[in-house]
């Protein structure tokens, strides 16, 4: 029996993560990357794989990515660098802790891991947070991965096709490429990132800009990801410039420093006053920061959607066109999720989870024009 064959354009975690779990499931798999695998967002992200309750949606595709991620680090930690390190989200108030303690029974009904800490179990864990926090929320389960090189394992493992080029346009039953080539297959798989609308300039997608900073090595300085609470609200959720506080610890023991967004800015230069507010931001949750030496600034985009779930699932009026991007600052948590869920669909399986508030067709009108 002939294999049905997909074009996946963008080999990104969330490319790469689709390439296997289609190829595991009957696909023949051809990915087209214009740069190297794992090179764009994916290289700009911090990896964390982060469950989040913010939304109902974004719990259900966070939390089953976890169990995935923590399923196949487990069973590959080296390939993954796979670091079940958890997350402490830091209260800066009592008003912040409630919050937190409110989160607990969601986590635990969800079966993930969930523990209120006081102002004592937070320095136990984290000595270097300033004095006088109230407490955190620990989610023990989530973890930190080696993004790029994972997105390379994913692809190596499906036996696929790897072509190194542009696209520069997508037609009905293939692409065509920036020399002039046309390729045909079954099914055509957008996992293009930020530069999504590239291709389908319809599609609600903005860039976000975001600066990170990576030290010099400081084994132990740090034990979790760690963030205030505040992050979701300042950085996920807003439609403006923001900072948060955002650390996380390497396998190396380096520890890179976030977090800002941008909207709309397309120039790749460090941004001096973005960067100094987001250092500014971090050293007021944790000022021994600045002991530590930095080498490296380094800027990327995420692709933000206007009710910041992601877009997975069939573009409604280009049939064999189907959609994997939009995710934001979860891309590499929700890669594995989006994945299983989008092979779902395109293999009319039953889904893990309900893939309705992911479907792109959220965005268009029933006629062919978008909302
Ligand atoms: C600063 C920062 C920190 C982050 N931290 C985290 C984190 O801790 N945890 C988390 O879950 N997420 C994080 N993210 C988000 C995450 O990095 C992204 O959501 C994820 O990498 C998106 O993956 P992707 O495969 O969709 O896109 P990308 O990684 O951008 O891949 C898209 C690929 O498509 C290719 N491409 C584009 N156009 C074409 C074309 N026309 N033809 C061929 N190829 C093309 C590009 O070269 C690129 O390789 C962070 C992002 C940033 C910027």
């Amino acid at each position: 029996m002939s294999q049905s064959h997909v074009i996946i354009i963008g080999g990104g975690i969330v490319g790469c993560a689709c390439a296997h779990r289609l190829a595991e499931t009957g696909w023949r798999v051809t990915l087209i990357e214009r740069d190297t695998l794992g090179s764009g967002a994916t290289a700009a992200g911090m990896g964390q794989v982060v469950a989040l309750d913010d939304s109902p949606a974004e719990f259900a595709l966070t939390a089953d990515s976890q169990r995935r991620w923590h399923a196949l680090g487990q069973a590959n930690p080296l390939v993954h660098e796979y670091t079940p390190c958890g997350t402490i989200w830091v209260a800066s108030d009592d008003e912040e802790l409630a919050m937190a303690a409110a989160k607990v029974p969601n986590y635990h009904a969800a079966g993930l891991q969930a523990e209120l800490l006081d102002a004592a179990a937070l320095y136990r864990h984290e000595p270097n947070l300033r004095p006088g926090l109230p407490g955190g929320l620990r989610i023990a389960g989530d973890a930190v991965v080696y993004p790029s090189r994972s997105a390379a394992w994913l692809w190596q493992q499906t036996g696929g096709t790897l072509i190194h080029a542009q696209v520069s346009t997508i037609q009905a039953g293939g692409v065509t490429l920036a020399d002039g080539r046309h390729l045909h297959a079954d099914a055509v798989v957008l996992a293009t990132g930020s530069r999504a609308r590239d291709l389908v300039p319809a599609l609600p997608i903005r860039p976000k800009k975001g600066h990170l900073v990576i030290t010099d090595r400081y084994p132990g300085f740090i034990h979790h990801q760690v963030a205030e609470m505040g992050y979701v609200k300042n950085a996920h959720l807003a439609d403006v410039d923001s900072v948060a506080f955002n650390v996380q610890p390497r396998a190396t023991g380096q520890i890179l420093i976030g977090s800002c967004r941008q909207y709309d800015i397309h120039t790749p230069e460090v941004d001096p006053v973005m960067l100094g507010q987001m250092l500014q931001r971090c050293l007021e949750f944790m000022p021994a920061l600045a002991t530590l030496s930095s080498l490296r600034v380094w800027t990327g985009y995420r692709a933000a959607t206007p009710d910041g779930q992601p877009l997975i699932g069939p573009h409604p009026h280009q049939p064999g066109l189907w959609l994997a991007t939009g995710h934001e600052g979860l891309g590499i948590t929700t890669s594995l999720g989006t994945a299983d869920l989008l092979a779902a669909l395109m293999n009319h399986t039953p889904p893990a989870i309900d893939p309705t508030p992911y479907l792109p067709s959220r965005f268009f009108a029933p006629t062919s024009s978008l909302l």
